[in-house]
């Protein structure tokens, strides 16, 4: 157990492999497992059970939560998923009002069919998710940040409330990565990922988390996992170790990046709102100051209505237009039309992701070029109006 964050990335979990030596954990790239008689073997069966690679994947992602158990899927939303089915008929989940859009999709258009239900709580406003607790809530689910205006939750105090309320507290940690928040030193019961982000950080490959303290609990979503299968192979939790070896260097870059573009962003004049955890008039700074080591690297703003936003995703030539964040590359995407497309506008409208807003994703560029690109871009979307 390495207790400094920088040296458990790389040296935490099950460090190598002890049959070879190798520095890396191989890549098991194996089904099955000759067994040594009927009842015998060495501790693996069947590799949606346990596989060699994974399981040093699950250690690794425990220790650096502060957890005692890892699970890894396929996606993120396997993750969310598999969670998601510890809930039975008559249940209730209640989750953050700009919670990630395929959660919420899941939510609606898979749960609800089989008698789960979820309600829409202003999670940034304890006595508000107070209010809406009845009998038949089960758990929080929660962002802090959430995607995609960054608004952040008091992850101790929503976490007391469901305990008040035997519920459990569910918190989605991919904006932050462990490295810049543990939820589960927060009060959380379960800290899921989509390690597609930060985590893996190369933009390489589709994969999810989740860890946990309590031992029962754990035994339950171990069960679900290997009962819905939703695990990544062999090969992608390999690149998933690899890529969290320098999850902590990458991080600095990535925040130090987002402070300087955030102040950029700041002070143009073609810039109506910016939505950034770090800057202090951002909502919940103190909150998440006192929970997080910074504001992490997650940033949405909005252009003023004479910029023509279709311009401006045109006109960007280093920063590219896609779904998704956290790789080595800068990205942007245009919420209303690509995460969040999912939810219906009027849901969209009410909770500030409208048609104008822009999310980015600084990557580990030089900081000067992100935002010269930024810059040229802006010029051009007002230029052609
Ligand atoms: C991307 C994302 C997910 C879904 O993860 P996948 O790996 O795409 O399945 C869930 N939560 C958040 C906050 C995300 O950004």
């Amino acid at each position: 157990m390495s207790s400094n964050f920088e040296t458990a990335v790389i040296h935490g979990g099950i460090y190598g492999d002890a049959l070879t030596g190798a520095v890396n954990t191989p890549i098991y790239q194996t089904s099955t497992y000759e067994q040594q008689g009927l009842g015998e073997n060495r501790g693996w069966e069947y590799s949606r059970t346990g596989n060699p690679t994974r399981t040093a994947l699950e250690a690794l992602i425990a220790e650096l939560e502060g957890g005692r158990h890892g699970f890894a899927f396929g996606s993120g939303l396997a993750a969310i998923t598999t969670v998601l089915s510890l809930f039975a008929k008559g249940d209730r989940i209640l989750i953050s009002s700009n919670v990630y859009g395929g959660t919420y999709r899941v939510l609606d258009k898979v749960f609800r069919h089989f008698g789960i239900e979820y309600q829409i709580a202003d999670t940034t406003d304890p006595d508000a998710v107070e209010k809406v607790f009845t009998e038949d809530v089960k758990a929080v689910l929660i962002e802090s940040p959430a995607n995609p205006l960054l608004t952040i939750t008091d992850i101790r105090k929503i976490s007391e409330i469901a305990h008040e309320h035997d519920a459990l507290s569910i918190v989605d940690n991919t904006f932050m990565t462990p490295y810049l928040q543990q939820p589960l030193k927060l009060g959380a019961d379960i800290v899921v990922h989509s390690a597609t982000k930060y985590l893996g950080g190369h933009s390489d490959l589709v994969a999810g988390l989740a860890v946990v303290n309590d031992d029962d609990l754990a035994e339950r979503i171990g069960f679900l996992q290997n009962a819905e299968g939703g695990i990544p192979g062999p090969f992608d939790s390999f690149l998933l170790i690899r890529g969290i070896k320098t999850l902590a260097v990458r991080m600095d870059r990535h925040v130090g990046n987002a402070e300087k573009i955030a102040a950029f962003l700041s002070e143009n004049k073609a810039v109506k709102n910016i939505y950034y955890p770090g800057l202090p008039a951002a909502q919940g700074y103190e909150i998440n100051k006192a929970q997080a080591r910074n504001g992490g690297a997650m940033m949405s703003f909005e252009l003023y209505e004479e910029y023509d936003i279709r311009t401006f995703f045109k006109s960007l030539k280093l920063v590219a237009l896609a779904e998704s964040l956290g790789g080595v590359e800068s990205l942007v995407c245009h919420p209303a039309s690509m995460t969040h497309a999912s939810i219906p506008f009027e849901v969209r409208q009410k909770v500030g992701i409208t048609e104008g807003l822009i999310r980015l994703s600084p990557g580990i560029e030089n900081a000067e070029d992100i935002i010269d690109d930024l810059q040229q871009a802006i010029e051009k979307s007002e230029a052609r109006k």
